[in-house]
């Protein structure tokens, strides 16, 4: 692991573990590491939304909607999963 530490714009310093190997992408406002570029997209549409060229509001949006996407995904997935738990669960108490 390495250690990274960045100060930001109001004078905190924040400290992260990176680890040994790894290119984090690094936000060019505040100085937070991320391992994935969507994160990063995510992080500048959440916490810099006035400061975004237009490129990279394109790219917030292009990561929240595939993020909304998955998470739609998701939860269709763990309500299948729990319907089909409750009719398992319904017959094991119907036939014992
Ligand atoms: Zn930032």
């Amino acid at each position: 692991m390495t250690d990274a530490t960045r100060t930001q714009r109001d004078g905190q310093s924040l400290s992260f573990d990176v680890p040994e190997g790894d290119e984090p992408v690094i936000c060019d406002y505040c100085g937070q590491p991320y391992a994935r570029e969507k994160w990063l997209a995510l992080h500048h549409g959440r916490a810099h939304p006035a400061e975004l060229t237009d490129e990279e509001i394109e790219a917030f949006r292009a990561a929240h909607g595939s993020e909304e996407t998955e998470i739609r995904e998701f939860r269709l997935r763990a309500l299948g999963g729990l319907v089909a738990i409750y009719f398992v669960l319904l017959m094991i108490y119907a036939l014992v």
